[in-house]
């Protein structure tokens, strides 16, 4: 089974301070480091280190830290020759600030992640036979539509992670076959609260009722809600002490659709993809932060 993962490359600015600074404060932190992110490029590292063979269609910028970004990700595998770099524009950048308690607020711009276009996707269609597709949004979403489409025409398992947060078309959610929410996405797509389990039952129904064959709302430490066919359960996270949450739904899931393409039934396959979000929440940063397959399979024994 092959992975194609369309998406986002950010490179990371992540301070980490005591709290948050409110308006018009200005706080000291206790650390800076600049580190290799975005959605797209930290599912397609979380899978291809929980051992899938993945492909992942992107593009960067001109500038100095792109190349080393690439070659990183050729390093941990990831079949590269779908990554652009687009000229007279930065590499997407996000300011991310860690707090005392291991959350964050992050802040995004763009950049070369805006120019992946429905026609810079169609240079790389071939890209588009494979298994499973994994999609997240902070690339256009007319790009995200056509690059379900192709992939759907073909016979592949499409996944939606629908973060960051936003309300969605039909267009999109028709051609899902398993959306990954957390619970304040979830929350934006149905309009329904999640903040116990009746919720979580009733914005997976919502999302059901869309077209979407399998829902899983990621509920943080608490693990997720998997829902399919209308059924729904809590599968319990595994416990570990937080340092920075950064990542560990992206490390969910591209570890998640690993498992899947290794075959492992859907919940065995939760449960690899939450052993590989709990090892990420226990380290700094996105992708640094991201385990390998030994690692993984360590904490599942
Ligand atoms: P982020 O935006 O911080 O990357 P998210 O909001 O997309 O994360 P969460 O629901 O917070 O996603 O977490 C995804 C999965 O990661 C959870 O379902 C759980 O398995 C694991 N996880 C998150 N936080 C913790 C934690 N504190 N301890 C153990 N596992 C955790």
């Amino acid at each position: 089974m092959t992975l194609t993962v369309v998406g986002s490359i950010n490179i990371d600015h992540v301070i980490r301070l005591p709290q948050f600074p409110r308006p018009g404060e200005t706080l000291t932190g206790s650390d800076y480091r600049i580190v290799p992110g975005g959605k797209g490029a930290n599912q397609a590292v979380a899978a291809a280190r929980a051992g899938a063979a993945t492909r992942f269609i992107a593009c960067v910028g001109d500038d100095a830290l792109a190349r080393s970004l690439v070659e990183g990700f050729a390093a941990d595998g990831i079949d590269v020759s779908a990554i652009d770099r687009m000229t007279g524009i930065n590499t997407g950048v996000a300011l991310i600030q860690v707090n005392g308690e291991g959350e964050n607020t992050i802040s995004l711009a763009a950049g070369a992640n805006g120019r992946l276009t429905p026609e810079q996707l169609n240079r790389h269609s071939a890209g588009l036979s494979c298994e499973q597709l994994l999609l997240q949004l902070e690339i256009p979403l007319d790009t995200n539509i056509a690059a379900a489409g192709q992939a759907k025409a073909q016979g592949a398992r499409v996944v939606l992670n629908p973060a960051p947060a936003q309300a969605l078309p039909d267009a999109l959610l028709s051609l899902v076959d398993l959306i990954t929410p957390n619970e304040t996405e979830a929350e934006r797509l149905t309009g329904i609260a999640v903040h116990d389990d009746a919720g979580a039952a009733a914005a997976a129904r919502v999302l059901h009722a869309k077209g979407i064959a399998t829902v899983i709302i990621t509920l943080g430490a608490r693990g997720v809600w998997l829902s399919e066919q209308g059924q729904g359960r809590v599968i319990p996270g595994f416990k570990v002490e937080a340092v920075d949450t950064t990542a560990a739904g992206d490390t969910f899931n591209g570890a998640l659709l690993a498992a899947l393409q290794q075959q492992q039934p859907l919940e065995q396959a939760v449960r690899f993809a939450q052993a590989a979000a709990a090892l990420s929440v226990t380290r700094p940063g996105a992708q640094t932060s991201i385990p390998d397959k030994t690692e993984i399979t360590a904490l599942l024994e």
